[in-house]
């Protein structure tokens, strides 16, 4: 027997439509390219949501179209996000920080019909553009005072605005309708488009409500550094509406010093960003001497949190929440809100469970495989390959069914490519991503917990542990690293400082001091440029 209930399609248009009625007072602040700060509630948000929605008509989109992002956070990208999707077309976000030749591939891939543009990204539209189809629409995000001279022919957003009405009929749809494009960085091979749909976002949107809402509570002020061009900026454009909290876009600016003097003007309780943008803050911070005015709160994934970095944050009074997800999960699968048994730990515990990372949302399910193809069990010590399910879960990549068809298990999960054990108590530890892994004599070594150690050096400000190829052990693990000052730690008290933690023939063998590490496009270390870099590495004892 089925149940009497009314079925209302999940849409995402919805989300915006009640913020503009149930919050408000909520909306959010964005630091402008034209260089000023820039103020805008829901209600504001809505009605410009819906010019831009007449004017995506004008431009001739139709359902099912693809239209490409190319912006930083800001008010004016948040209103693609829903006038694309809630006029039935197909937000395609792209990274710049993507090599000319990905971004290339991954326009053309999409067949994208137009593209809009923050004006500092229009140098790269003009190197790409002879590679792009003739028909790309290019429309810049800004208004005409602020336009730039192009070689090609470019629209102005404000003027697309200017006039329409700011009432839409918004078209009712099959809540699976497809609603977003989002391609992965594609470390290895072309990158693969996660299809988001309208159902899978707003159930995304509701289970991170449904865990951080609380620790937030109306009102707050949250800053995503985690950006809108790449995985939904981890579902906040449609959870802070949804909340009623106010969402403070940073645009360009992501150093230490910007993001302090933003967090600090507008009082911003929590922030979201991966490892990387933290320790920029964290230096920003000591050169104060203080954390900016109403900071109490940060969400850090992407990659590991160090644990020294946890405990930076949490001495200072900041609740660390480290959550773990991907691009194909729209992407958060856990989070670090922590019951008060946990918090109520003395520092050490605490950090013990904090590094870890996390335990499930709701409607992600998590089973871990061993090598034999047999399911582990879920206490603590066996370790295998992470595959998840879910309603946010891809089924497969967009266009590429071989990708698709590798992906995915004989029963329907989603292979992550990363290793972990999972608690009795549910919580997930990623050991590393399953090519991190430093296989050395047959043994395997965790890349994450040689850095996490490593790192709680005083000597080390940040650092990434490679496996580099040996003759004799297959794999050695080495240590590159960036010193915290000009007293650099020896190899021998770095091992003298490991030691506790390791077995000696986990340690690394060598500390090569680097100035910067190599960032990926999303922020991350990319160990895959350190390994390239360091493919002629000859062992100290074999040279
Ligand atoms: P991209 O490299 O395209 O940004 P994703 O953002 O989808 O790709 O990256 C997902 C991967 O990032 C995960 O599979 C995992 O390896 C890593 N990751 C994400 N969060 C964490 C975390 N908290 N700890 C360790 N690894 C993480």
């Amino acid at each position: 027997m089925l149940g009497m209930m009314m079925h209302r399609p999940l849409s995402i248009i919805s989300l915006l439509e009640y913020a503009a009625e149930a919050h408000p007072d909520a909306g959010m602040v964005s630091v402008r390219t034209e260089g000023d700060l820039h103020r805008q509630s829901y209600r504001e948000c809505f009605a410009r949501t819906a010019q831009l929605a007449h004017a995506l008509g004008k431009l001739g989109v139709k359902p099912g179209d693809r239209v490409a992002t190319l912006a930083w956070n800001g008010y004016r990208h948040l209103e693609l996000y829903y006038a694309i999707s809630g006029s039935g077309a197909i937000c395609h976000t792209i990274n710049p920080r993507l090599s000319a030749e990905q971004a290339i591939y991954i326009i053309n891939h999409a067949e994208d019909s137009v593209i809009f543009v923050d004006t500092h990204f229009v140098p790269i539209i003009a190197g790409l553009k002879e590679h792009l189809p003739s028909d790309l629409k290019v429309v810049i995000m800004t208004d005409r005072a602020h336009m730039p001279d192009t070689e090609f022919e470019a629209l102005c957003y404000e003027e697309l605005l200017d006039g329409q009405p700011t009432t839409y009929d918004w078209p009712e749809m099959d809540e699976n309708t497809a609603s977003g494009l989002c391609y992965t960085s594609g470390t290895t091979g072309n990158p693969k488009g996660a299809l988001y749909s309208h159902r899978s976002n707003v159930l995304h949107a509701l289970m991170v409500a449904a865990i951080m809402g609380p620790g937030l509570g109306q009102g707050a002020n949250v800053l995503p550094v985690v950006p809108l061009f790449h995985v939904n900026a981890w579902g906040l454009p449609y959870v802070a509406p949804l909340l009623g909290v106010n969402l403070i876009f940073p645009g360009a600016a992501m150093d230490g010093p910007s993001i302090f003097k933003l967090m600090d003007s507008e009082k911003v309780y929590s922030a979201w960003g991966v490892p990387t943008i933290w320790m920029g803050l964290l230096a920003e911070i000591k050169a104060q001497g203080r954390p900016p005015e109403g900071f109490g709160d940060v969400v850090i994934g992407g990659s590991a949190a160090p644990r020294s970095m946890i405990q930076k944050f949490e001495e200072m009074g900041v609740n660390v929440n480290h959550a773990w997800g991907m691009t194909e999960m729209s992407p958060i699968g856990t989070h670090g809100a922590q019951p008060p048994r946990v918090n109520a730990l003395p520092m050490e515990e605490k950090l013990d469970i904090k590094q870890r990372q996390g335990r499930r949302c709701w409607g992600v399910d998590l089973k871990i495989v061993g090598d034999d193809g047999q399911r582990q069990p879920h206490d603590g010590k066996a370790i295998g390959e992470l595959f998840v399910r879910g309603n946010a879960v891809v089924s497969g990549y967009f266009k590429n069914e071989e990708a698709s068809a590798k992906a995915m298990d004989a029963d329907g999960w989603f292979g992550t490519g990363d290793v972990a054990s999972i608690s009795p108590d549910g919580y997930l530890t990623i050991q590393d991503r399953a090519k991190d892994l430093i296989k050395s004599g047959g043994e395997w070594i965790s890349s994450i917990d040689l850095e996490n150690v490593a790192m709680a050096h005083p000597g080390i400000a940040s650092c990434a542990a490679i496996g580099v190829r040996h003759p004799k052990w297959d794999e050695r693990p080495v240590l590159v690293a960036v010193a915290a000052d000009e007293s650099k730690p020896t190899l021998d008290d770095l091992r003298d400082h490991m030691g506790e933690h390791f077995a000696k023939w986990q340690l690394p063998d060598d500390i090569i001091w680097v100035d910067a590490l190599p960032l990926t496009a999303t922020g991350k270390v990319s160990k895959l440029t350190l390994r390239q870099q360091l493919s002629d590495y000859k062992h100290p004892e074999v040279a």
